[in-house]
């Protein structure tokens, strides 16, 4: 436990400046993530250093496809989020509160850095499987540190976040997969009980920060796959983000509060046709063996530059900076 960062004193509590969600929270409660805790006054980040999982991932398991293709990641997260999706994947831990605590082992930052550090062939550090920015004193106490060890750090995000605590994590993080969940506000309302344009100024402000950028969209048959309304979306972040910006989307399964169908492959397929009219590097996954929206062709002359079979990746493209071995054309981020 450590007293939270970004929070203010109110007459009826504590006020949380984390995320959009701004929660007023009284003596004794947590907010709406339930690891945030008023206790006598000060918030309490409770989940500091208590780790939920901890392992090493391929990178393409993030997913991240166009940072250090094929390397290995030491990867872990705790419990909460922001979000309170129906379909939630993770909700075993994502929607867990602070009850759970007591199943969880409290590591140091420096012994997670030095693990790291020690693991052969990998890449840095994920901050992962549940909504990582709620143990964001965690995050920034090993993402600086780690950095001066030579490790990349990794972000995995919902992007519901207030521009402040991002700018500060910002200053420490490489390279950031950020769920753009749905394309309307009320898609996020109804689903996600959350905003949608406070997630786009996330995907702003990581854009302009320059650093290295991925979207990972669940379909969900029904809800998100109208394609008059994904066209605009597209539209969006071809001219706000850039059409070179990797696009994931990934098929629903349903699970937690949401028992509509899986998403239809065909369905899939048709919104990866319409993306890749103008974004040429789409990928479609939790898909099982999918030819389409797999490899990665370079963007300018075509040439196979990554081969993916499930996460066992070849780079056959691509010279040690990433560049296109054909025609020169940066493709992905690459040990030089
Ligand atoms: S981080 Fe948690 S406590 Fe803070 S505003 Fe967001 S949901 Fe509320």
């Amino acid at each position: 436990m450590k007293e939270a960062l970004f929070y203010t004193r109110e007459a009826q509590g504590v006020r949380c400046s984390l995320c959009p969600q701004a929660c007023l929270i009284a003596d004794g409660s947590s907010g709406n993530c339930r690891v945030r805790r008023n206790t006598g006054g000060r918030l309490i980040a409770e989940t500091y250093g208590r780790v939920s999982s901890m392992h090493p991932d391929p990178i393409e398991k993030k997913p991240l496809y166009h940072f250090h293709p094929g390397s290995s990641i030491l990867s872990l997260g705790t419990l909460g989020c922001n979000l309170h999706c129906r379909y939630c994947q993770n909700h075993s831990i994502s929607q867990a509160g602070t009850d759970d605590l007591p199943l969880l082992s409290y590591r140091s930052p420096d012994e997670i850095v030095n693990q790291a550090r020690t693991m052969e062939g990998n890449l840095g550090i994920a901050f992962t499987y549940n909504e990582p920015t709620v143990w964001i004193e965690f995050m920034l106490d090993i993402a600086g540190p780690a950095k001066g060890a030579g490790l990349k750090t990794i972000v995995v995000s919902n992007g519901y976040i207030l521009p402040e605590p991002l700018d500060r994590m910002l200053e420490v993080t490489d390279a950031f997969n950020i769920d753009l969940k749905g394309f309307t506000g009320d898609f996020y309302r109804k689903v996600t009980f959350a905003s949608l344009s406070p997630v786009l100024d996330t995907l702003v402000r990581i854009r302009s920060a320059g650093l290295h950028l991925e979207l990972t969209c669940l379909i969900v048959p029904g809800l998100n796959d109208n394609p008059d309304i994904f066209r605009d979306i597209l539209t969006w972040i071809c001219d706000t983000l850039g059409e070179d910006t990797p696009l994931h989307l990934s098929r629903y399964f349903p699970t937690y509060r949401m028992n509509l169908p899986p998403t239809p492959l065909h369905t899939l397929t048709g919104l990866h046709s319409l993306a890749s009219e103008r974004m040429p590097y789409v990928y479609i996954g939790n898909a099982g063996y999918q030819e389409k929206g797999r490899d990665t062709h370079c963007a300018r002359c075509g040439t196979l530059a990554i081969r993916r079979e499930g996460y066992q990746t070849e780079v056959p493209g691509l010279d040690a900076g990433g560049f296109c071995l054909n025609c020169g054309t940066r493709v992905a981020e690459r040990h030089k």
